[in-house]
């Protein structure tokens, strides 16, 4: 059995334990733009019950922000960096959390 890929039109025998469900194969290329394309649609689902909240979050949000900086101010490069390291980590877990 020979599919069409969804993503670059191009020909492939899929698994045959994945079957029919398979809409693109194993290029990297491909896997990014599912991964996009699934990205949006969560984005489309979600639209709607964010609306509403956005600029009260958004407030919110910068309050807490604000707060969290002028109560723990580092007072030197190491607790800086490791604040900075702590940051990135948080950026991690929202990414996943967002489109996951
Ligand atoms: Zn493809």
């Amino acid at each position: 059995m020979v599919m069409q890929c969804h993503y670059c039109g191009r020909h492939f025998v899929p698994a045959k334990r994945v079957g029919a469900r398979q809409k693109s194969y194993g290029r990297a290329e491909c896997r990014q733009k599912r991964k996009k394309q699934a990205q949006r649609q969560w984005c489309d689902r979600n639209t709607e019950c964010f609306r509403g909240d956005y600029w009260r979050i958004k407030q919110w949000r910068q309050q807490e922000k604000q707060s969290r900086e002028s109560s723990f101010e580092p007072k030197d490069k190491t607790c800086r960096m490791i604040q900075d390291e702590i940051r990135l980590r948080k950026g991690d877990v929202t990414t996943f959390a967002d489109y996951g």
